[in-house]
């Protein structure tokens, strides 16, 4: 599961829309624990797939590094991506499987018509070959997870 503050799903609503008709994508920041994640911080990246930004979310190897350097800044865990499927559904494409990294959460946003829609959670299957839907839960508060103190999370 993973459980995402409503102010973010918000965030990345807002950056989807702002976006389109090009894909919006960013990191996801939080802990994870028990078999649940929380997501407590989102930053915005850049698109850099320049030949078909509408289509094909992509993080460069260097994004990747700023990712983990951003994460360790703010004392959280690298736990995903989001990005955004203008006009398409909330769905991974064979593009994303091919370019996803085992072990993360990918939010998939639909945008229809500079509108968000329907936001999904997906993460690669042990064998690598499909992508396994998460049940994502936005809430107003973050849970307590197993295993993760008191510390953990912003405020
Ligand atoms: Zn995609």
């Amino acid at each position: 599961m993973v459980i995402i503050l409503k102010e973010l799903a918000d965030r990345i609503e807002n950056h989807g829309k702002s976006c389109y008709p090009e894909e919006c994508c960013g990191i996801i920041l939080g802990k994870s624990g028990g078999g649940k994640r929380n997501v407590s911080d989102v930053c915005e990246f850049q698109n850099h797939q320049e030949e078909n930004r509408r289509r094909r979310f992509f993080v460069t190897p260097r994004e990747y590094m700023r990712a983990e350097r951003i994460a360790a800044e703010k004392g959280l865990e690298l736990l995903g991506f989001y990005h955004s499927h203008p006009d398409h559904p909330a769905i991974p494409s064979e593009f994303d499987r091919e370019h996803a990294l085992p072990w993360f959460t990918y939010i998939v946003l639909a945008v229809e018509g500079g509108e968000a829609k329907v936001m999904t959670a997906w993460e690669l299957s042990d064998s690598r070959d499909k992508f396994l839907e998460r049940h994502l839960s936005v809430e107003q508060n973050l849970r307590d997870l197993t295993g993760v103190g008191k510390k953990a999370g912003p405020v």
